[in-house]
This record gives C-alpha cells, sequence and structure tokens, in this order.
C-alpha cells in the first residue's frame, strides 16, 4: 500500500478485512415493538447512518450481517426470528434495542420470551425504554470496534478447515500402489 508521499504502509490482512466489513455493515431491521420507532429514526437522515456505511437497510437475511431486535419478542415470533437469523450468512452480529429485547423489561409474562438471548447470540444489548437513536448508533460503532478486534482471516481459514476432503485410508493405499 503506498502513501500520498511516495513511501508505503504496512498493514495485516486482518486490518484490511475488518476495515472493510465494519463500515459496510447491512442491518436486518427486526422492529417487533415500538422500539422500532426509534429504530427507524436511526435510520432516516437526521442521524446519518451513512457516515458509518450502513444505510443499506436489507429485508432479506442473504443481504444482511447485522440483525437489529426493536422490541419484545412473543414465544410465537421467536421461532421466526431464529429462523431469519439462520438464513444470514456468517460472519453476522447482533443487536438487542430496548429493555424488553433485552431482558423482556415490562413483559413479565409468560407470552414473552425474557431478553432475546435465550434464542440468538447478542453482540450489544442496549438499555432504555426505548433507547433513543443516539444509543443505537452507539451500539453500531461498538459492533465496528469488536470487528477491528476479530482475527477474520485465522477464524474463516479455521471454519474452511471441515470442508477440506481428505482421503479414504482406501484411496490412500492406491494411490500409493
Ligand atoms: S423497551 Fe419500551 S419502547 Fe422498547 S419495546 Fe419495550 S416497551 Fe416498547
Amino acid at each position: 500500500m503506498f502513501s500520498e508521499e511516495g513511501g508505503f504502509l504496512t498493514t495485516s490482512v486482518d486490518a484490511v478485512v475488518n476495515w472493510a466489513r465494519s463500515n459496510s455493515l447491512m442491518p436486518m431491521p427486526m422492529g417487533l415493538a415500538c422500539c422500532a420507532i426509534e429504530m427507524m429514526g436511526f435510520a432516516g437522515p437526521k442521524y446519518d447512518v451513512a457516515r458509518f456505511g450502513s444505510e443499506a437497510m436489507r429485508f432479506s437475511p442473504r443481504q444482511a450481517d447485522l440483525m437489529i431486535v426493536a422490541g419484545w419478542c412473543s414465544h410465537k415470533m421467536a421461532h421466526t426470528v431464529r429462523r431469519i437469523w439462520d438464513q444470514m450468512a456468517g460472519p453476522k452480529w447482533c443487536i438487542a434495542q430496548g429493555a424488553c429485547a433485552s431482558t423482556g423489561g415490562m413483559h413479565r409474562c409468560y407470552g414473552v420470551v425474557q431478553g432475546i438471548d435465550n434464542f440468538l447470540p447478542v453482540d450489544v444489548y442496549i438499555p432504555g425504554c426505548p433507547p433513543r437513536p443516539e444509543a443505537v448508533l452507539h451500539a453500531l460503532m461498538d459492533i465496528q470496534e469488536k470487528i477491528r478486534a476479530e482475527q477474520s482471516v485465522a477464524n474463516e481459514a479455521h471454519d474452511l478447515s471441515g470442508l477440506v476432503v481428505k482421503p479414504t485410508d482406501e484411496e490412500r493405499r492406491l494411490i500409493a500402489a
């Protein structure tokens, strides 16, 4: 990588991959209740989430890598949310927006899941009822920090190791013959 002065800079592949990923997160807006209104504010022009490269909300799980669960989640809805999460390609991240998504909030009743971390791996929790759009922006920045600290290349090489087809003993014998 060359600098403007004609010299060069060094970096790691992890740093470049994480820089690109952290600045191009595509949120899946899982608006389940009143917190979704604040999530819409976060996505609107006033708070300008485009500064962080995340203005492209995606309603297809195949195109999203950041699920924002905004609002309380019923047990019936939890199956659908989990299925959409499973359809998102990795690497992916999850934000629980508001007291209800994080803990069930005021809904201490049999029909509401007492925190979406009962069925989803949550990366960042946002307190408040409802949290303001600035808090959602802060959570996005926390996710970016988390991505920048990841060892992306090493992790993905490890994930791919299970896909390598190794010869069976019989094939080894045939190769050796
Ligand atoms: S935290 Fe408050 S605003 Fe958000 S879903 Fe619960 S009751 Fe609604």
